[in-house]
This record gives C-alpha cells, sequence and structure tokens, in this order.
C-alpha cells in the first residue's frame, strides 16, 4: 500500500517483547524498565493473524525485534508460523547475539533468512560497561556461528559513542577478516538516557580512515539507509547509517508493532493505533485491516527532529 506520500510500505517491525537480558547505555536507563505484564503482551497466534492482515496490503518482509527476542519463549514456533505465510518473502532478526549460539541452528531450521547482531564493542571490558552486564564471549560465539551458517548476509550494528567505544580499530580489522557487514550508527536520543554523545558522520569517517583507505561501494543490499564503504581486500563492508546528520523519511517503507499490540507509523512519533484491543474484542479481518491503513495514513512526511525515542526497547529499534 502507498502511503500519503507515496511510500510503498511493504516492511512491518515487530517488538515481540519489551524485556532485555542487557542494559546498553545507550538504550535503556539504568534502573531498568517496569515491564509489561505478560497478559499486555501479544501472543504469538495473535502475532500471525495480524501479519496476514498486513499481507493483504502488501506486507512482505518481517522483522523480528525488542527487548531481546531471543529472551521470550519459543520465538522458534514464531519462525515457523510466520515462515508458511506465502506472502512473507524475508523474515529477519536483531538481536544483541547473547544467546545466538543456543538459537541458531532452530532458527534456521525454522526458516530465518538474516540475522543482525547489535555489537558496540569488541572489548570484553568496554562491552560489559556499556552494556552494563553483557559477557563478549558469548555473542563473539554466536556471531562465529552465524558466519559459519547458511545465512547470509550477517549484519553488525555498532552505536558509536565519544568516549565509550570511539575507537573503531577493531571493527575496521573484522571488516577486513570476516564477510560481515559492520553498520556504525548515530546514537539517536532516547527518553530516560541522558549524557551521551555520539559520533558523527565525519568523526567516524575520520576514525575510520585511520585503520586504512576506505572506499565508497555501492550498497551490496540495494536497499536500506546506510552508506557503504570499504577497505582494501576486505571481505566484509562498512556501512554508516547516520539518522540525525541524514534524513532517510522518503524512503521510510515500514510500520511498527509494539509488544503490547500498537501500529506504530514512525520511531519518532507518539501516534499509535492499538490493535491488542481490536484482536482481543473479536473485530473483524475488516477492521483489523482498516486500521492497518490508519497506521500508514498516519505516517508523517518527516519524522519529528526535536522528539526522544520513547522506550526504545518496547518500540523496538
Ligand atoms: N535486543 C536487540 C538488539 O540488541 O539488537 C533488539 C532491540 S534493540 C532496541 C534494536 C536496535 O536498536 C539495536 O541495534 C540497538 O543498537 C539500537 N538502538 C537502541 N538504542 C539506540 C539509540 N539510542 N541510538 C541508536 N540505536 C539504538
Amino acid at each position: 500500500m502507498l502511503d500519503r506520500f507515496g511510500r510503498k510500505i511493504e516492511y512491518l517491525r515487530i517488538s515481540v517483547i519489551d524485556r532485555c537480558n542487557l542494559r546498553c547505555v545507550y538504550c535503556m536507563p539504568e534502573e531498568g524498565i517496569s515491564p509489561i505484564s505478560h497478559e499486555q503482551v501479544l501472543r504469538y497466534e495473535e502475532i500471525v493473524k495480524l501479519v496476514k492482515i498486513a499481507t493483504e496490503l502488501g506486507i512482505n518482509k518481517i522483522r523480528i525485534t525488542g527487548g531481546e527476542p531471543l529472551v521470550r519463549k519459543g520465538l522458534i514456533n514464531l519462525i515457523t508460523m510466520l515462515k508458511e505465510i506465502d506472502e512473507i518473502k524475508d523474515i529477519s532478526l536483531t538481536t544483541n547475539g547473547i544467546l545466538l549460539e543456543r538459537y541458531l541452528d532452530d532458527l534456521i531450521n525454522a526458516g530465518l533468512d538474516r540475522v543482525n547482531i547489535s555489537l558496540d564493542s569488541l572489548n570484553p571490558e568496554i562491552y560489559k560497561k556499556l552494556t552494563r552486564r553483557g559477557n563478549l564471549d558469548d555473542v563473539m560465539r554466536g556471531l562465529k556461528k552465524a558466519i559459519d551458517s547458511s545465512i547470509k548476509p550477517i549484519k553488525i550494528n555498532v552505536v558509536t559513542m565519544k568516549n565509550i567505544n570511539d575507537n573503531l580499530e577493531d571493527f575496521a580489522k573484522l571488516s577486513i577478516k570476516e564477510p560481515v557487514h559492520i553498520r556504525f550508527i548515530e546514537f539517536m536520543p532516547v527518553f530516560g538516557v541522558e549524557k551521551i554523545e555520539g559520533l558523527t558522520e565525519e568523526e567516524m569517517i575520520n576514525e575510520l580512515s585511520k585503520y586504512g583507505r576506505l572506499i565508497k561501494t555501492v550498497n551490496p543490499f540495494g536497499y536500506g539507509p546506510a552508506t557503504y564503504y570499504k577497505y582494501e581486500n576486505a571481505k566484509g563492508t562498512i556501512g554508516l547509517i547516520c539518522s540525525n546528520s541524514h534524513s532517510f523519511c522518503d524512503k521510510c517503507n515500514r510500520l511498527r508493532l509494539t509488544s503490547d499490540g500498537r501500529l506504530k507509523p514512525c520511531l519518532f512519533g507518539e501516534e499509535e493505533v492499538d490493535v491488542k484491543n481490536m484482536l482481543r474484542n473479536n473485530a473483524s479481518d475488516n477492521i483489523l485491516k482498516e486500521a492497518f491503513k490508519k497506521a500508514i495514513y498516519l505516517k508523517p512526511k518527516e519524522r519529528n527532529k526535536n522528539k526522544r525515542i520513547h522506550y526504545m526497547h518496547y518500540v523496538g529499534g
């Protein structure tokens, strides 16, 4: 379906849980969050029903996110059910990778097409500090297993922050050695997260240029907001996603579904369409379809630049 500004909406990002096994400094407040009660979280059958309705409006691509999606029980069943929907051509997962080694085989068998791993430092101490609890080895075992597996491409998301993880040498080397796509992301202001200053695009390029000649290259995937570079003879690529310096709104093709069943037209907006209550009040498929149309209609032309993202873990970044 086209929105009011002619953008084709075909991508649904589904947050399956608001809880997370990490407390990354840039995402959650130190004291954690008050989790949504279990009854408020959409059941898998409800998610599948909504996805089927969304396909009637042209959704063909799904990303599972959270919170940390791998901490939700039975996630493999959800992937299996989504894979059975013919119209869905691509199912990907965004994870912090802590539990990836344990679940990767089952995820692939269930039909997962791709995985993005959020990994903000390759230094164990820095990693522990910025995640406030994570063990880097756990993620590295998951990453290695993913690189050796059949799913491609493997993308690594790194949020770059001054005085925290602004030395990017290890990542530069990793992109040379392994066939991974490392995307450096500008820190976005999040409600409840203070005192963090992100690296700008220019600062990222200056830092990365210290470790070899960066060659601008075509986007290997042909879509998405990152600008891509490569070091000479590197197996992988470097992507920069600078949503503060650049606007990607004119190419936005997505809707978000929160873990408690609200459709969000824009990550930075307050507009929401509550589909959980409709579902639980036995709304007809037609009414649910109209709710999706409304959410698509409410997509703004551009995001509100003065807004902080409200609870990233709950919306699913
Ligand atoms: N737990 C999963 C993970 O870590 O990938 C999925 C949820 S996490 C909220 C999704 C993505 O949002 C991650 O790649 C994370 O780095 C990104 N993110 C969270 N807070 C952010 C912020 N303030 N600025 C930029 N990206 C952020």
